[in-house]
């Protein structure tokens, strides 16, 4: 026999915790929502891990960023979870799930079962040995998903202060801890497959304008390449990062952000999947109607796109928890979630917005080899995407108003013209 509860998050993390907070906000009741998480704290905004937290001076620490501090709401501690009767199950990975007998069972052998299910487990981040480079477990070589591996990534970094760093991948991960690491006073050297940084997002022109500003703060790019091996020292070591051509890197430390994986293994074969991700509806409910799926775990429709989307940042997921919350306990009052996709990043004093698709053709604006510059996407004649790096808070507004309207385009040049002014105007 174990403990049961009407509602159950599966997964302590971003999404996890502004659930709680809006399961509190609809008035649940004590002892019926339980969190199960694999991590020892209570939920925390992940974002901060590559940012405040990896900074030399005054760095960010729990308690000062639980959820749901990132959109400035309540800051949820344990003591939070406690006066409102929620049920913590901590440091406690769930080994399976069964969505016909509507029941966990965690790594202590315990079953706990369920009336509504939400998993919120996220991903993981992908490993060198899944492409088939050995000796990655070395101590030196530095993952990044959760304050685990974070607090160990500093300890690394202070272990060989004005040291060599390689950081292996040029997507979120890379960009953000290679400022971080400059920041920390550490050479660093990116190293990754495409012909530019950000290449799932970025075009070259915007890319061009990032990496320049890399190269002047000390960074340096190996591009359209891999590493192949690692050379060790007695200790286990990397001394250096060997890449296909031959090339040798000396280094004190290896940072690898190579992408990630949802984490969907629990329920494979039970729910229906898509893209990677747990197949949801406009309410979250997946093809088990007791178990949504929130966060970078679930494939959602987005009404505006007219196709579905897993996304992997902490918007939908804080967004996607709360339309899953309210589709539970307001099921009558709660439509089909209605998301405007947006993506962000703080780097050095640089700072980007985007909203919507990078699809269809592209329009850059603004000045860049100034600090204010941006891009609009437009697809089919409707714009459908807008990025904008260096603008004030009602620009970003506007940016993101101007897209979810996906206004009808009739002249690339004049967009162009406009720059921001289109948006800003619209
Ligand atoms: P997570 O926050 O990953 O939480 C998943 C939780 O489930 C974890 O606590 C995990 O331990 C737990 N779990 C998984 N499996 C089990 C199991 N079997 N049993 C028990 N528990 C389990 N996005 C942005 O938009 N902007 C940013 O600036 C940004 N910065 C980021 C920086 C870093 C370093 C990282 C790693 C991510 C960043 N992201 C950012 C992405 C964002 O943090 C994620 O999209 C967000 O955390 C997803 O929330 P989630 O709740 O779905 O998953
Ligand atoms: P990304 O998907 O952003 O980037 C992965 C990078 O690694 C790409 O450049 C990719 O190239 C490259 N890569 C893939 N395989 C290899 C390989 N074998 N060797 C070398 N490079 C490789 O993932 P990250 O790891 O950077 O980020 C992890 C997660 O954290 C993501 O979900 C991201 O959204 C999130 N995050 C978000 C942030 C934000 O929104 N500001 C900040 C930090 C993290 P290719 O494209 O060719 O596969």
């Amino acid at each position: 026999m174990g403990r049961a509860y009407v509602y159950v998050i599966l997964g302590g993390g971003v999404a996890a915790g502004y659930a709680a907070l809006e399961f509190s906000r609809r008035g649940v009741g004590h002892g019926e929502l339980c969190i199960i998480s694999e991590e020892s704290v209570v939920p925390y905004e992940r974002p901060a891990l590559s940012k405040g937290f990896l900074l030399p001076e005054a760095p960010t620490r729990l308690p000062s960023f639980h959820t749901c501090v990132g959109a400035n709401e309540e800051r949820l501690t344990p003591k939070w979870y406690n006066e409102h009767g929620i049920e913590l199950v901590l440091g406690t990975r769930v080994k399976s799930v069964d969505v016909r007998r509507k029941t966990l069972l965690t790594s202590l052998g315990e079953t706990i079962s369920y009336k509504y299910l939400i998993i919120a487990t996220g991903a993981r981040a992908l490993k060198l040995e899944e492409f088939g480079v050995s000796g990655p477990d070395a101590e030196n070589v530095c993952y990044l998903r959760n304050v685990a591996d974070a607090t160990r990534l500093v300890e690394v970094m202070q272990s060989c202060p004005g040291g060599n760093a390689v950081i292996i991948g040029g997507g979120y991960i890379g960009m953000e801890c290679a400022a971080s690491m400059v920041i920390n006073k550490m050479n660093v050297t990116m190293v990754f497959p495409e012909a530019h940084c950000m290449a799932r997002l970025f075009t070259r022109k915007i890319a061009n304008y990032y990496e320049d500003y890399y190269k002047s703060k000390g960074v340096k790019f190996i591009k359209g390449t891999v590493l192949s091996s690692f050379e060790k020292d007695s200790d286990g070591k990397v001394t250096s990062v060997v890449l296909r051509d031959g090339t040798k890197l000396l280094t004190d430390m290896v940072v690898v952000g190579i992408g990630i994986r949802p984490n969907t293994s629990l329920i494979e074969g039970q729910l229906t999947l898509e893209k990677g991700g747990i197949k949801v509806n406009g309410l979250m409910q997946s093809s088990n109607s007791s178990v949504y799926a929130v966060g970078d775990v679930a494939t959602f429709p987005v009404k505006l796109f007219g196709e579905t989307r897993r996304l992997e940042h902490v918007d939908s997921a804080r967004k996607s928890a709360k339309h899953a919350v309210a589709s539970l306990m307001a099921p009558n009052k709660t439509w089909d979630f209605d998301y405007l996709p947006f993506f962000y990043s703080r780097v050095f004093t640089l700072s980007w917005q985007f909203y919507g698709d990078n699809v269809g053709e592209v329009v850059h604006y603004g000045d860049f080899l100034g600090s204010t510059f941006g891009a609009y996407w437009v697809k089919n004649g409707y714009l459908v995407g807008s990025f904008l790096e260096g603008g004030t808070k009602e620009e970003y507004e506007a940016i993101a108003k101007a897209t979810r309207l996906k206004p009808r385009i009739e002249d690339l040049a004049e967009l162009e013209r406009q720059g921001l002014g289109f948006a800003v105007l619209i």
